[in-house]
């Protein structure tokens, strides 16, 4: 753990010192969860979100886009549940003054007990090898038998305390399992209390009768407001789909863990309308689809998880997490929820105008159904980031730290070296860089010597770089180094497009 937590540290120092992400207003000492993204941090982060967009809108005739506005009519949030029910339950401790969320910290305490039971089956699976029946040993081994009661009693305890607002059971929970500040140490807890998450302001001058109206604390209320604008100016046929990236706003209790949890922070999310019965096949589809795309960026498969919910929010009648193994261990990177008519039904209710769908194959009016794919752009920034991250030693005792970026991701595809300022090698080297900047984002750099010129490209995941010599001059041959392997071969200077685009090629299989 502590060597994760000092990866998680090396990563935020990496993400600053090569221009991904700095903590927002950074002279002031920043401000809490708010971050910037650099001048490579706002490349990675723009590739990223485009290969979502790709994979959703471009690889799917029936999915289109859509840019709602951040602010929305108050009502909007009324419908959605939100004003009355997204909050969080909030606990202080006494001694150490730290503000933590009351579920977390009972959710931390069952991860406890279900790390104890795997290390109890990996332990049993090592004993008995080939023989060893994983289902036996579950429902059979006293102390896993009896972890897993503790589990089901604490979730029977926990989830219906949620769904009743009932914040005194919540407090009574922690008491009862003696949880402590993972800090401090001390169990001198506050009452347990709700705290909406929204950010709200006013809208108009004062002498116009200015109204409160919220920073939008997720995009999909956007989508579902204008579905039947987009349905009839598109064309769409049930089923369909509308996708939008943009920024949500969240006044999050607990914000650590650097841009996994920020309180200003970006989504990507596609919103699926689906004929009322069916939304259970796509709420799967809609599940392998997903897992694929997170495949195809080329991070093992070991690196995620699915979480079926036990507990599903109010408008959901089912809803997994695909989880990733952040540095600070399996955490929620996307949510896929089955949100049946709840949304569109209340929109409904509170404006007063039909949104229905005539399903003219069986001649019926309804309200859709809905499966929502819904992902963090900050927290997939991070799991690309974290993953790419690698410390390597070299031949010689060098070391060095390469961003192993998938190249369709990396800021920069190609950068350009003159080995030296001198004999025409900046004008050669200038002249590849205006041939290949139209199709490619390139780097042109002349500075120190060409091993410290590729440390730094290393460093921002720059695939292949090329160094032009006194040879280009002669027979326009160049050196393309590539940055994995650090290979270096010799070739013609008109191939060097054709190598780039092929690395840059994405998998689209199963999206
Ligand atoms: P969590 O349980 O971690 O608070 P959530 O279940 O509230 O997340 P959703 O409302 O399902 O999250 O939002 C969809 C996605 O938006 C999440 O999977 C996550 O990637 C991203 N997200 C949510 N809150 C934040 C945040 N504060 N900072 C960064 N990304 C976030």
């Amino acid at each position: 753990m502590a060597q994760q937590q000092d990866l998680l540290k090396k990563i935020i120092a990496h993400a600053k010192e090569y221009g991904f992400v700095f903590p927002s207003s950074d002279i002031y000492d920043g401000l809490s969860a708010v971050y910037d993204y650099g001048p490579n941090g706002v490349e990675l982060k723009k590739n990223i979100r485009n290969y979502w967009w790709k994979a959703m809108v471009q690889m799917h005739e029936n999915i289109v886009g859509l840019d709602a506005a951040i602010f929305m009519h108050p009502t909007v949030w009324k419908a959605s549940g939100h004003v009355d029910a997204f909050s969080d339950p909030l606990i202080d401790n006494k001694d150490s003054k730290k503000r933590y969320r009351a579920d977390v910290l009972v959710e931390d305490y069952l991860a406890k007990i279900e790390a104890k039971t795997n290390k109890e089956v990996a332990k049993a699976r090592k004993r008995f090898g080939d023989s060893f029946d994983e289902q036996q040993f579950l429902e059979t081994n006293p102390r896993v038998v009896a972890n897993r009661q503790k589990t089901e009693e604490i979730k029977n305890r926990l989830y219906p305390a949620m769904d009743r607002s009932d914040m005194a059971a919540i407090k009574q929970l922690i008491e009862d399992l003696g949880i402590a500040d993972p800090v401090s140490g001390s169990k001198n807890w506050t009452e347990v209390r709700q705290f909406n998450l929204m950010f709200s302001t006013q809208m108009g001058s004062t002498a116009d009768g200015a109204s409160e109206i919220y920073l939008r604390p997720e995009t999909a209320q956007g989508i579902f407001v204008n579905y039947l604008n987009v349905q009839k100016t598109s064309r769409m046929k049930i089923p369909f789909g509308i996708a939008q990236t943009g920024k949500a706003f969240r006044n999050e209790i607990v914000a650590r863990q650097f841009i996994f949890r920020m309180r200003e922070f970006e989504q990507m999310e596609m919103q699926f309308f689906v004929r009322p019965g069916t939304e259970m096949e796509w709420y799967k589809t809609w599940k392998e689809r997903r897992m694929n795309w997170h495949l195809s960026t080329g991070i093992p498969a070991e690196k995620f998880r699915f979480h079926d919910h036990d507990k599903l929010a109010h408008y959901a009648n089912a809803a997994a997490d695909i989880e990733f193994e952040f540095p600070m261990g399996f955490k929620e990177l996307e949510g896929i929820h089955s949100r049946t008519n709840f949304d569109l039904g209340a929109h409904e209710k509170y404006s007063g105008k039909k949104l229905r769908y005539f399903d003219s194959e069986i001649n019926e009016s309804y309200v859709p159904y809905v499966i929502e794919t819904s992902i963090g752009l900050d927290r997939m920034f991070l799991a690309i980031l974290s993953n790419a991250y690698t410390e390597e030693e070299l031949e010689g005792g060098t070391q060095r730290v390469v961003m192993k970026l998938p190249p369709f991701l990396a800021p920069y595809k190609i950068a350009v070296f003159p080995l030296t300022k001198k004999d025409g090698l900046p004008e050669k080297a200038r002249e590849i860089m205006d041939g290949l900047k139209g199709d490619f984002m390139c780097f042109y750099e002349e500075k120190d010597t060409i091993g410290k010129r590729y440390r730094r490209h290393d460093a921002i995941g720059t695939p292949y770089c090329v160094t032009v010599d006194h040879q280009t001059l002669e027979d326009n041959t160049v050196t393309l180094r590539e940055r994995d392997s650090m290979q270096q071969k010799r070739i013609p200077m008109n191939e060097i497009s054709g190598i780039v685009a092929q690395s840059l090629a994405m998998k689209t299989q199963g999206l």
